[in-house]
């Protein structure tokens, strides 16, 4: 090689080099903030009445929201395996809530199954740098560790949920302590606030590449606790847990706007795709549920819309356009094949998702829907959508039929009147059924007699009225 050629190739390297370092930087940054047990209809973009949400709202206002978005299972842990693999994770056997200690199952296997790869997995090998603040909650054996399955940062702990506030850590339950990867985890303050910090601190120290950030906040999950300051915005609402959750709420408001706030600040903003949405709808029992799933009949745990469709929006100023609405059904499982796609990744026909990219449906290529046909199965029920048809089925009645176009509270029930239709939607979620791997564990007992109860209740179909003005 002589002098002039050795210049040539190592301008030639240097222009490559470069150039794919610039495309690297335009790759979007993936940030998915997962709000806990919240109900349909406790967000101000959902309609709430009661709950402000101005930074939540934002987030909507300035992308688009999904009128039809859904999780895959109406509990926390099957709803977060399918949205972190984007495979329904009945298909892999992660049908119930992982529980350690039911003796006739291996904890080994109480968890995301190792050969599942996450969104993170995918992310990492396309080059970005992966944190998981908050709530995990997909197996606690070590091979099941976050750091384990693609996340190079992880704050936060294994199980379903923590104590908001500073408690002497017992190693049990809500208790435990904070586990960090990357520093000695500080002190709790209020755990929003404190997930919030781990947040902006993650968006500031990797402002100079592309990553993605799973924000899991816990709220509005149970314990219901908040701040005094946080309760006195609420102070005119009578009942002390619904005045709890509110406050726990706008807690959580104020975090995603720190969270946007940093990213604007870092000049990222417009080249982040921001989706926020719930794990499973808002639980209700007793006789004064303090969230509310309105205009959805349902609740966390069973399978009618108030457990799986969800406040659901994304925000990408750079390649959507804001004030939109996707009135189609789309699903969490949709978030890894549409990361992995824009992350200039492929998925093969060896591996399977259920999930799809919605990137040419939102961009209007492709006018079809995302989703002709969705599955749930949890526990006792389980259920088949096929357009706007939603059929139901439980151990202790004949299945139920509903037309969602006209039924959004699923009060009519037609199957009386569509005999043909029950029989083929039946046979469909049936096959589906017979032909799922066996549940890896399941969750104890009292449940199943639970979900049957949530299904007779009555539930609030409307939001209050007239809190704004008793301010
Ligand atoms: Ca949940």
């Amino acid at each position: 090689m002589n002098g002039k050629t050795f210049v040539i190739l190592i301008v030639t390297l240097f222009v490559a080099t470069n150039s794919q370092a610039q495309d690297e930087k335009r790759k979007p940054n993936f940030i998915i903030i997962l709000a806990d047990d919240l109900g349909y209809g406790d967000v101000g973009f959902t309609g709430s009445t009661q709950i402000e949400t101005p930074h939540i709202d934002a987030l909507a206002e300035q992308g688009i929201v999904f009128t039809q978005g859904y999780v895959s299972a109406p509990v926390c842990g099957p709803s977060r395996a399918g949205l972190i693999t984007g495979r329904n994770q009945v298909n892999f056997g992660f049908d119930n809530n992982p529980i350690v200690d039911l003796p006739q199952f291996d904890e080994n296997y109480v968890g995301l199954p190792v050969q599942e790869k996450t969104m993170a997995d995918r992310l990492a090998d396309l080059g970005y740098v992966n944190g998981l603040i908050g709530k995990w909650h997909l197996g606690e054996a070590e091979h099941f560790h976050p750091t384990k399955r693609g996340f190079h940062e992880f704050w936060g702990y294994l199980g379903g949920g923590h104590d908001y506030f500073p408690a002497e850590p017992d190693g049990k339950a809500y208790h435990r302590e904070i586990i960090c990867n990357y520093k000695e985890p500080q002190a709790i303050t209020y755990i929003t606030d404190d997930k919030g910090d781990e947040c902006v601190e993650f968006v500031r120290r990797h402002k100079d590449e592309a990553f993605f950030l799973y924000a899991c906040f816990n709220a509005p999950h149970t314990p219901l606790q908040a701040t005094d300051e946080d309760l006195e915005l609420y102070a005119h609402v009578p009942e002390i847990k619904r005045r709890t959750y509110c406050a726990m709420v706008h807690r959580l408001d104020v975090n995603v706007g720190r969270i946007v706030d940093e990213l604007k600040a870092q000049k990222l903003y417009e080249n982040t795709l921001i989706v926020f949405l719930s794990d499973n709808g808002g639980p209700v029992s007793g006789n004064t549920p303090w969230t509310l799933n309105a205009p959805l009949r349902g609740s966390k745990g069973i399978l009618l819309e108030g457990g799986i469709r969800v406040p659901f929006t994304m925000t990408w100023p750079k390649e959507i356009k804001a004030g939109s609405t996707y009135d189609k059904p789309v699903s969490s499982l949709d978030l890894t094949p549409t990361f992995v796609a824009l992350a200039g990744g492929t998925i093969s026909h060896a591996d399977p998702m259920d999930g799809v990219n919605l990137f040419p449906f939102l961009k209007e290529k492709n006018p079809g829907s995302p989703h002709p046909e969705m599955l749930w199965r949890f526990t006792i029920s389980a259920s088949i959508r096929e357009g706007d048809w939603k059929l139901v089925r439980l151990p202790d009645r004949l299945p139920m039929l509903y037309n969602l176009r006209d039924d959004i509270a699923e009060q009519n029930n037609v199957a009386d009147q569509h005999r043909e239709k029950v029989e083929a939607m039946l046979k469909v979620l049936g096959d589906w059924d017979v032909s799922c791997p066996q549940v890896l564990y399941l969750e104890g007992n009292r449940w199943r007699r639970n979900q049957v109860d949530l299904y007779n209740r009555k539930y609030q179909l409307v939001q209050p009225e007239g809190h704004y003005q008793e301010k």
